[in-house]
């Protein structure tokens, strides 16, 4: 019988998920069948009890189901449990496993597509959501000089910074903190985006800048970007490359075999500028 996989949240929209693992699936020659399903807001648990009985394998859970993913599974990585969210579930028979490959994505979106080594660099995350949570851990794994997470409620920053191992070279604070810092890498872990607005940055965090990120994705030149751009960033990207990383990392868990991802980010990036 052909595997099943599904992406669950509400609403899925256009949701590109179906896209890239069928694609990863037929370039690794794997028998699966991989379905977008729009569970109803307080109908989550119930869609992915049905989903497992009907011989379900695994799932990749977007908004706003990532924290019920979370409390259902019987064991979690510690990506996962740092994020208190997960993204990817692998079930096998009563055990239930959680996993948030979104920040590891994103690292590898920017190491290794975009060329960017973190390494010793000065980061700033900005926002301090589901996705700012998920990527704290893969960007300590890179060892950066300095990790700032920045948000425009300071205390949800805190909380995430106190949460992890202190070290002294990663700190949170609150937006307007940043004046006068500059950093290597900038990335905007927020959700202004999606309604055209703007992390209130100073122009100071760009100037030694060699790249900005932009979590959303097929947006073109978000106000972040157009800051970044200005401020003669070189480097611009979108989320994309990260929403095809972070599933090659779900499809890995799952299947055991990593998935080549170039051709896929290639079929759906969109210029943004
Ligand atoms: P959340 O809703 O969990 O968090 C939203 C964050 O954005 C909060 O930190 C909030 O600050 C901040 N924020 C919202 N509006 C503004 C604003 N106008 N100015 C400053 N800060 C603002 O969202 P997620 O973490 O789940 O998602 C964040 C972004 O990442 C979204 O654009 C999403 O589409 C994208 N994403 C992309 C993925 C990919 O694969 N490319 C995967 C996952 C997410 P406050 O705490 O003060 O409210």
């Amino acid at each position: 019988m052909t595997d099943q996989y599904a992406v669950f949240g509400n609403p899925l929209g256009h949701t590109k998920s179906p896209q890239i693992h069928s694609s990863f699936a037929k370039k690794t020659n794997q028998d699966l069948e991989y379905t977008a399903i729009e569970a109803s807001l307080n109908g989550f648990n119930t869609a992915i009890q049905k989903f497992r009985k009907a011989g379900g394998c695994g799932a990749n859970i977007t908004a706003p189901f990532k924290l019920e993913a979370f409390a259902m599974a019987t064991d979690a990585s510690e990506r996962a449990k740092l994020a208190g969210a997960a993204n990817t579930l692998l079930f096998d028979g009563e055990r239930v496993f959680a996993d948030m490959t979104d920040g590891v994505g994103l690292v590898n979106d920017l190491v290794k597509n975009l060329g960017i080594s973190l390494t010793g660099k000065r980061i700033l995350l900005v926002g301090a959501g589901g996705a700012a949570r998920g990527a704290i851990l893969p960007f300590i794994n890179e060892k950066p000089s300095l990790l700032v997470l920045a948000n425009r409620t300071p205390s949800k920053a805190h909380d995430i910074i106190n949460a992890c191992q202190h070290q002294d070279n990663i700190r949170a604070c609150g937006l307007e903190e940043l004046t006068e810092q500059s950093f290597d890498v900038v990335i905007n872990a927020t959700s202004a985006s999606l309604t055209g607005q703007c992390p209130a940055l100073p122009k100071s965090v760009f100037l030694e800048a060699e790249a900005a990120y932009e979590l959303a994705y097929g947006k073109g030149l978000t106000p972040f970007l157009a800051l970044a751009k200005n401020a003669n960033v070189k480097v611009l990207a979108d989320g994309v490359g990260m929403l095809v990383e972070q599933a090659a990392e779900a499809f890995s868990i799952w299947r055991n075999i990593r998935p080549e991802t170039q051709e896929v980010i290639k079929t759906l990036k969109i210029p943004i500028e």
